[in-house]
C-alpha cells in the first residue's frame, strides 16, 4: 500500500509517491502530471474531473466549476447540473481522481497521502481539506504547508544543509510569499504573506482586454461563450510568452476574424497593475521574517506564473537578488509532499529531517477590557509562532471578590471575540480575589498536528483545569492523540525553566564576575538580550540570544 504526497492546487493539483530513494512524479491517466481542479456533470449526470471539465468551462459553464479550493470551510454551495455541492465535495471528487491515477500508475491501493494546504488555512479550512479526503476515500496522514514543502524539494535537490528561503508561489489565482529557514535538520516557516486575488489569470485578463481594445470589441457585448473563447486564447499566448519572446492570438467572434501579436515587452506594459501588487507581500514577507534580503540563501519559484521570465525577472529586479532556477515551478509543491509522505513512510535517507512549521493563525482568551468596559481578544500563541509552541500568560480579577471566571477560547485576527472562531470554554473558580489581583495562569500549547492543550493554575489555590482542543485533526486515531499530547508535555517547560537555559545564565553569571571592563560589560548586554529572549518565550529569539552569549563565554573561557 503505498503512501502519496499531493499538491491540491486552486487551478492545477499533482501527486508524487516517494520510491526507490527518491521523489518519482506521478504521470495522469492522460500522461500528463498536473490535473486541471475542475468537475463538471454532463447531460446524463456523469461527473468528469480534470482536463475534460476544464474544456468543459468554455462551453457547458453553469455545469463546470473551477477555484472551489477558495471556498473550502466555508459553507458555500455550487450547483452544477442542477446538483448542489459543497466545496470539499468537489475537492473531493479531484482527490478521488489524483488516487484512482495514482493507482494506474503504481499498479497498487493507495488510501493514505500528505496533502499540502496554504500556510494561511485556518482549522476550519484544514479540516475541510481532511473532510475531502475522507470522502475520496484517503486517510491523511498530515497536512503540510505549501512552503514547507516546496522548500524540502529545493533541499533534496541541493542537500540538507543550513539556510534561509524566500519561496514565492504564484499559482493561477493567489500569491504567497513565505520565509523558511532550515537550520540543523529542522526547518521553520519564519513568515508568509500573500495576496488571495492575484495570479496568472490577472495576466489572461491582461491580454484579453488589450485584445479586444486593439482589435475595437467591446467585450462586454461578447457572449458568454465568445468571452470564454478569447479569455482562454488570452492564456494561451501568455504561456507562449514563456518560451517564445513573440506570440499571436487569433480569435473568430462572430464570423469575423481578430488577431494580435503580443511580445514580453507589451505584456509588461499592459499588466502593470499585476506587478505592483505583487511586490507589498514580497517585502512583508521580509519584514515579518525581521530577515534581510542578505539573509537569505536562495529565492524559490514555485506555481506556474513563475515560469514567466517577465515575472521571474520582476522579483530578480525588486529583490536585487538572481533567484534560483533548478526547482520546477510545477511540481516543487507536490515533490515536497511526496517527500514528507516518505519520511510518514519511515524512508531512512529522511529520517533524520523534522520539520516545524508556523501557526497560521492566532489563539487567545478573551478578556475583559478595562478602560473600555469591552470584550477583547488577549492573545497567547500568536501567529507566525513557530510550532510546537508553548506559552503562559497570567491574568487577574477584574472585580473585588470575583471567584470565578468563564475562559473562553477563540482562533482568528480580530480584536472583538465573536469575530473569531469559537473553540472551547473552560469554567475556574478561585477564593475570593481582589481587583488586579492575580488569578490564574493560562497556558496554551499548540503542536504541528493542531491539537490545542490548555492548562489553567489558580494562582492562590493552586487548582489545575485542562482542554484539550482537536481543532484539525480529526482524522487522527485515539492512540496517535495520546501520543502527541504525550510529547507536547515536555513542551510545557517554560524556557527560562529548561537546564541548559539555567546552566547558560549561571555561567554567565559567574564569567560576569571573574571579568572586568568591556568584557563584563559585553557579557552583561548579551545576558540581559537572552532574558529578555526567555521572557518572550519565542523560540528563534532564544535560539540566536542563546548562541550570541554562549559564543562569546566561550571565547572569554578559552
Ligand atoms: P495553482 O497553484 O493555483 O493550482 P499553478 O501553480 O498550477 O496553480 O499555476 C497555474 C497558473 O500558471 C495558470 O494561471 C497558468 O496560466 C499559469 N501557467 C502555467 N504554465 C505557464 C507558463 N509556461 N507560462 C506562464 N504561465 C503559466
Ligand atoms: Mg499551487
Amino acid at each position: 500500500m503505498a503512501v502519496i504526497g499531493i499538491d491540491l492546487g486552486t487551478t492545477n493539483s499533482l501527486a508524487v509517491c516517494y520510491r526507490n530513494g527518491r521523489a518519482e512524479i506521478i504521470k495522469n491517466s492522460l500522461g500528463e502530471i498536473s490535473t486541471p481542479s475542475v468537475v463538471s456533470v454532463d447531460e446524463n449526470g456523469e461527473i468528469l474531473v480534470g482536463k475534460i471539465a476544464k474544456e468543459r468551462l468554455i462551453s457547458h459553464p453553469e455545469a463546470s466549476a473551477c477555484e472551489f479550493k477558495r471556498d473550502m470551510g466555508l459553507r458555500r454551495k455550487i450547483t452544477l447540473g442542477g446538483k448542489d455541492f459543497s466545496p470539499e465535495e468537489l475537492s473531493a471528487l479531484v482527490l478521488k481522481k489524483i488516487k484512482e491515477d495514482a493507482e494506474k500508475y503504481l499498479g497498487e491501493p493507495v488510501d493514505e497521502a500528505v496533502i499540502s494546504v496554504p500556510a494561511y488555512f485556518d482549522d476550519n479550512c484544514r479540516s475541510a481539506a481532511k473532510l475531502a479526503a475522507k470522502l475520496a476515500g484517503l486517510n491523511v496522514q498530515r497536512l503540510v504547508n505549501e512552503p514547507s514543502a516546496a522548500a524540502l524539494a529545493y533541499q533534496a535537490e541541493h542537500g540538507f544543509c543550513d539556510g534561509t528561503y524566500m519561496i514565492v508561489d504564484f499559482g493561477g489565482g493567489t500569491l504567497d510569499v513565505s520565509i523558511v529557514d532550515s537550520f540543523d535538520s529542522v526547518m521553520e516557516i519564519l513568515a508568509v504573506a500573500g495576496n488571495n486575488h492575484l495570479g496568472g489569470k490577472d495576466f489572461n485578463e491582461a491580454v484579453a482586454d488589450y485584445f479586444c481594445r486593439e482589435n475595437g470589441i467591446d467585450r462586454e457585448s461578447l457572449s458568454p461563450d465568445e468571452k470564454a473563447i478569447v479569455y482562454k486564447l488570452a492564456e494561451n499566448c501568455k504561456v507562449a510568452l514563456s518560451d517564445t519572446p513573440a506570440a499571436m492570438m487569433v480569435a473568430n467572434i462572430g464570423g469575423k476574424q481578430y488577431s494580435l501579436t503580443l511580445d514580453n515587452n507589451k505584456l509588461i506594459e499592459i499588466s502593470a497593475p499585476v506587478f505592483e501588487r505583487m511586490a507589498q507581500p514580497i517585502r512583508k514577507a521580509l519584514k515579518d521574517s525581521k530577515c534581510s534580503i542578505d539573509d537569505i540563501d536562495d529565492i524559490i519559484l514555485v506555481g506556474g506564473s513563475c515560469k514567466m521570465p517577465t515575472v521571474r525577472a520582476f522579483i530578480a529586479e525588486i529583490t536585487g537578488r538572481k533567484p534560483c532556477t533548478d526547482i520546477d515551478p510545477d511540481t516543487a509543491i507536490a515533490v515536497g509532499a511526496g517527500i514528507f509522505a516518505g519520511i510518514k513512510d519511515r524512508n531512512d535517507s529522511l529520517k533524520d529531517i523534522i520539520l516545524t512549521d508556523i501557526c497560521p493563525f492566532s489563539l487567545g482568551v478573551k478578556i475583559l477590557d478595562e478602560r473600555s468596559g469591552n470584550e477583547v481578544m488577549s492573545f497567547i500563541i500568536e501567529r507566525n509562532t513557530v510550532l510546537p509552541s508553548s506559552r503562559e500568560e497570567l491574568y487577574s480579577a477584574v472585580a473585588d471578590g470575583q471567584r470565578k471566571v468563564t475562559l473562553q477560547i477563540y482562533q482568528g485576527e480580530s480584536r472583538i471575540p465573536s469575530k473569531n472562531l469559537f473553540l472551547g470554554e473552560l469554567d475556574i473558580t478561585f477564593p475570593p480575589a481582589k481587583r488586579n489581583e492575580l488569578v490564574c495562569a493560562v497556558r496554551m500549547t499548540y503542536d504541528i498536528n493542531g491539537i490545542l492543550v490548555v492548562d489553567v493554575t489558580t494562582a492562590a489555590d493552586k487548582k489545575q483545569y485542562n482542554k484539550v482542543i482537536l481543532g484539525g485533526s480529526g482524522t487522527m486515531s485515539d492512540a496517535e492523540v495520546k501520543s502527541c499530547i504525550k510529547n507536547m508535555e515536555k513542551l510545557k517547560i517554560s524556557p527560562a525553566e529548561k537546564e541548559e537555559n539555567r546552566l547558560l545564565i549561571a555561567r554567565a553569571e559567574r564569567i560576569y564576575e571573574e571579568s572586568l571592563a568591556e568584557e563584563r560589560e559585553a557579557v552583561g548586554m548579551l545576558l540581559s538580550a537572552f532574558q529578555a529572549a526567555l521572557k518572550s518565550q519565542n523560540s528563534r529569539d532564544i535560539r540566536t540570544a542563546y548562541e550570541r552569549l554562549s559564543e562569546l563565554l566561550d571565547s572569554l573561557d578559552n
